[in-house]
């Protein structure tokens, strides 16, 4: 049989273009549908987020927080609510107004945000219904024009196509895994390469990136593991799902972006600017999209990592040996994606779950002798 690894050989890298249309591809219409069945409520939740004027809504609760709060303080300071001592006096009573402002700028926040959020679709759902139909169309367009564009973006990154020796050792490696996985013999990314000496691997639409700093580090049965890790990303489209999640929160993404850039600035007075103008973008994504996010992303993760487990020990033990070695596989490559990733399941709990069912078997064993692993008390 001549295989398609053969073949990709035969056609060895001159150029970008040779080596990567000897791949079939996936049109934009399947990546997408692929994609969409990712992260379903966190698409709805981000375009909500970001198209509905619900940050208006955000802004409205902090007034009204302030606003409800300060009069429950008012109302203590001129007597009208007990507080033994006035609200500035220690004792039982200066507890109850404590309470009393928490209750009060928690009431305000609510009624605000009811009235401006609840406000708008009463009065006008048809234009809310119209905001988030524009919102998802423009989302789906641009991941799909993103996707046409992808190559062209990650070579003006500078990623490149894969130099002979390492074309040499990675395509073997990349065919293992990619028939390891049942996925020869259909439509296969391409494989990018960045000169860093950081060692990352992750996954694009269309296209599996590694780093030089990985290909230094890793041994070939390590990087057969990580390749089969990426693969499996590609294949299910998790990587078109955060593009997709991306899209959806567009309007948030720049306003955060600024608000995290003049939140590090050195200046009291900018840093404290920034933060009055956008702690509602800050709070939505890190309070609301970025949770859902991790809940998605985790179990995706775990996934990913079982079914590069299942290809066999070889590749189960090849990804311990790539975790253990890199702290941080798939890193973050924007503000965006490090505020959405920092609830990423840590390394440590990724390399318990993968262990062997020898190591699986002295588990229980332990725990059956009466020292389960949590149990820290007779640790040294
Ligand atoms: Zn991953």
């Amino acid at each position: 049989m001549m295989t398609r690894l053969a073949q990709l050989r035969r056609q060895a890298p001159k150029d970008t273009m040779s080596q990567h249309d000897t791949v079939p591809e996936r049109t934009v219409w399947e990546a997408l549908s692929l994609g969409l069945r990712h992260y379903k409520f966190g698409l709805l939740v981000a375009l909500v987020a970001a198209w509905s004027g619900a940050i208006v809504a955000v802004y409205a609760a902090g007034i009204g927080a302030v606003l409800g709060g300060g009069a429950v303080l008012g109302a203590a300071a001129q007597g009208l609510v007990p507080s033994a001592g006035g609200p500035y006096g220690v004792g039982i009573g200066n507890g109850i107004t404590i309470i009393g402002v928490v209750v009060g700028a928690l009431v305000g926040a609510v009624t605000a945000f009811t009235a401006v959020f609840g406000g708008s679709i009463v009065l006008a759902p048809q234009a809310l219904l119209a905001e988030l139909l524009a919102g998802a169309l423009i989302a789906v367009t641009l991941t799909a024009i993103l996707y046409r564009g992808e190559r062209l973006l990650l070579t003006s990154r500078g990623y490149r196509r894969m130099a002979w020796e390492e074309w040499e050792r990675i395509a073997p490696l990349a065919a293992s895994a990619a028939q390891a996985l049942g996925l020869w013999a259909g439509p296969l990314p391409h494989i990018f390469v960045v000169d860093t000496l950081d060692a990352h691997a992750w996954t694009e639409m269309r296209a599996i990136v590694i780093t030089r700093g990985l290909l230094d580090l890793l041994d070939d049965d390590e990087l057969r593991a990580v390749m089969a890790h990426e693969l499996y990303h590609w294949s299910v489209g998790h990587s078109v799902g955060q593009r997709l999640l991306w899209a959806c929160a567009l309007p948030l993404v720049p306003l955060q972006a600024l608000a995290l850039w003049l939140g590090r600035s050195r200046e009291g007075v900018v840093a404290l600017i920034g933060w009055c103008l956008f702690w509602p973008v800050n709070l939505t994504v890190r309070a609301v999209v970025a949770p859902l996010f991790a809940r998605y992303s985790r179990s995706y993760e775990f996934q990913t990592d079982a079914k590069v487990a299942a290809c066999g020990p070889a590749y189960r033990d090849g990804l311990r040996g790539a975790l253990t070695k890199v702290a941080i596989l798939e890193a973050p490559r924007t503000g965006w994606e490090a505020t959405l990733t920092r609830a990423h399941p840590p390394t440590a709990l990724r390399l318990e779950r993968l262990i062997s069912p020898e190591e699986e078997a002295r588990r229980a064993a332990r725990v059956r002798g009466g020292s389960p692993p949590h149990d820290t008390a007779g640790a040294p």
